[in-house]
């Protein structure tokens, strides 16, 4: 006789609108507990599916998001990994793309899907996207291929229909349900009728069998740098030059363009005296830095600015957390912050 086992779903619940109700004296939104959040989707018990949970203590808004949550996470996949097919993490939208792109660095050989989704809309409220979001990242979470094999082994944002690499996606509205874009990579997974995977754009691990090994160590010595017309050169030294930081984002105009006046060179170029990280990357929704296109960018990368390629912001600062935190060596960190690590960037 064979014994057929269940597919089994983590949940982990840190908080965010999707499990917020109105607090009936001052009106604002707060989190409730998540047998309640079950309670108002019965549907997920119509999966042939055994869903545990976990809950954050406290759950939080993700604005309040730190670092910490993010190794606790890793902690919790890691020392659950071998007992079950998938994880659900229950997030807010607002800083949803920072921590898919955190996880997706420090977890390394994943071979089970981790799906970050959110909503919009609290679950409780007739017009939640929560349900379908919720609903469908646990069908994802649980999918496997002819193989047994997880469908999409990696770490990724559900949301309106669509599955978003984590390392990859944005959050572009704070109105639409469709509050998420990868626009520099396509769709893992399309939610229609039927779960569309795009299996050429999903991610494999090297070996199906290789144990999980988590990265905790994260070095946040890292600031980010919009550029802006009327940019300071005081602004840009306090920046760049900062004793505190070991890496500095700067977000660019297009291409990678910057101002091309001396006192920006000037601000970069000691930066990169006093062995810092400096990364490019664009602040256009879409497209890459390529630092060979104009006279501007040519200049950055004389001075040793490193290009962030088609990465996102959150991409770039999940990168430099974890690989800044592998090894205190800032040479080491540039020269890999162009590999591929997790499909974050492309060639
Ligand atoms: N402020 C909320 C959060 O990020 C918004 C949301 O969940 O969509 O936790």
């Amino acid at each position: 006789m064979t014994t057929q086992t269940r597919s089994s779903i983590l949940m982990v619940y840190t908080g965010g609108t999707i499990g917020m109700k109105q607090d009936p004296q001052d009106l604002t939104l707060k989190p409730f507990d998540f047998s309640q959040i079950l309670e108002e989707v019965p549907e997920l018990q119509k999966f042939a599916l055994r869903i545990d949970s976990y809950t954050f203590d406290p759950l939080i808004d993700s604005s309040d998001v730190k670092p910490a949550m993010w190794q606790e996470l890793a902690t919790l996949i890691r020392d659950r990994y071998d007992s079950y097919d998938g994880f659900v993490v229950l997030h807010g939208t607002d800083t949803m793309a920072y921590s898919a792109s955190a996880l997706s660095f420090m977890l390394e050989n994943l071979a089970k899907p981790v799906v970050f989704t959110g909503s919009q809309l609290p679950i409780g409220v007739p017009r939640t996207d929560g349900k379908e979001n919720l609903i469908s990242a646990v069908e994802i979470a649980s999918a496997k291929d002819a193989d047994g094999h997880a469908m999409v082994p990696e770490v990724s944002i559900f949301f309106n229909s669509k599955l978003l690499r984590g390392n990859r996606s944005t959050k572009v509205s704070s109105e639409d349900f469709s509050a998420f874009a990868s626009p520099d990579y396509p769709p893992l997974a399309e939610a229609g009728i039927s779960i569309r995977y795009n299996t050429p754009a999903i991610r494999k691990p090297q070996s199906w069998d290789a144990p999980l090994k988590i990265w905790t160590s994260l070095d946040t010595r890292v600031s980010i740098l919009k550029i802006h017309p009327g940019i300071t050169p005081h602004l840009m030294r306090h920046f760049l030059c900062d004793p505190q930081t070991r890496a500095v984002i700067i977000e660019t105009y297009g291409s990678g363009n910057a101002p091309s006046g001396q006192w920006f060179l000037d601000s970069v170029e000691e930066a990169s005296r006093m062995g810092k990280v400096v990364m490019n990357v664009t602040q256009c929704l879409a497209g890459r830095v390529n630092m060979d296109l104009y006279a501007t960018g040519k200049a950055l990368k004389r001075a040793g600015v490193v290009s962030g390629g088609d990465m996102t912001t959150e991409g770039a600062l999940g990168k430099l957390f974890c690989l800044l935190g592998r090894n205190p060596d800032n040479e080491w960190v540039k020269a890999r912050l162009g590999d591929d690590l997790m499909g974050e960037i492309s060639r």
